[in-house]
């Protein structure tokens, strides 16, 4: 299968901003071992920002645009240079792509970045992208990777998106504050009544939120692509979903 997998800022990194060292060690491992058995997996990975903060030594995420882009660009390195590392430790090699809004919406420039990506897969390597927030202004930017995953997916006709984030999944109520709140395993449109429980499933540390992981699983419900938003604390929720058993909430209009 052609899996597309999300990685978000808190998954990758401590609230510090510094990465999570076991966490990404145990992600890069499992997705390897994923790979190893056929599947052909693409990562969005967010964290280029956050990575900088923590680099630069700022103690904060900056508020205006060419600091956040300077982060970015400090960040996105290190970003790369530990997947490559830690990817390369089970022979796998991957690949950069940064994109912007103009690259999905202009039909050549979109057409390369697909021959790009299947070219890549065709060769065996591990693409990665995330969007090229150096140069993504308010006209072309994306704004967030759970879109931009969702793009993606669609793009290269994927059977299956993975948004991993700090919560489990879509909740009936918020679950820090109400007992009763209820995960829902499976959603299979995006009506009003599931859009208005956007609010209630709070993430913490990524740009995102669960408002625009609606919108993700709006576009790949479009596409027939399912998508799974689950917690990336445990890399290994990897595998169960997989192997379809019950693991955050699935967006699927296929049948049980
Ligand atoms: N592109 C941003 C980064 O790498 C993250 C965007 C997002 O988290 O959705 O820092």
């Amino acid at each position: 299968m052609r899996i597309v997998v999300k990685i978000g800022t808190s998954t990758l990194a401590h609230p510090s901003g510094h990465l999570n060292i076991r966490r990404v060690e145990s992600l890069c491992r499992v997705i390897s071992d994923i790979k190893n058995a056929g599947h052909e997996i693409i990562l969005v990975s967010s964290g280029a920002i956050g990575m900088g903060v923590g680099k630069l030594g700022l103690r904060e995420k900056p508020k205006d645009m060419p600091s956040k882009q300077a982060a970015a660009a400090v960040g996105q390195c290190e970003l790369m240079y530990i997947y490559d590392k830690l990817f390369g430790e089970y022979h796998h090699t991957v690949a950069q792509l940064l994109i912007t809004g103009d690259d999905t919406a202009n039909e050549t420039r979109h057409q390369n970045f697909i021959n790009t990506l299947n070219r890549l897969l065709e060769l065996g390597a591990l693409p990665i992208l995330n969007e090229n927030d150096t140069v993504a202004t308010d006209e072309i930017v994306i704004g967030d990777n759970d879109t931009l995953a969702a793009i993606v997916a669609e793009s290269v006709r994927a059977g299956l998106l993975i948004l991993l984030s700090d919560i489990d999944g879509l909740y009936t109520a918020d679950p820090h504050t109400d007992p009763d709140a209820k995960l829902l395993h499976r959603v299979t449109k995006i009506d009003g009544a599931i859009r208005s429980l956007a609010g209630v499933s709070v993430t913490n540390q990524g740009t995102g939120g669960m408002v625009t992981k609606l919108r993700a699983a709006e576009i790949c419900l479009r596409c027939g692509c399912d998508m799974v938003i689950a917690n990336g604390n445990n890399p290994a929720n990897l595998y169960d979903i997989l192997d379809g058993k019950p693991v955050g909430t699935t967006f699927t209009e296929k049948c049980l």
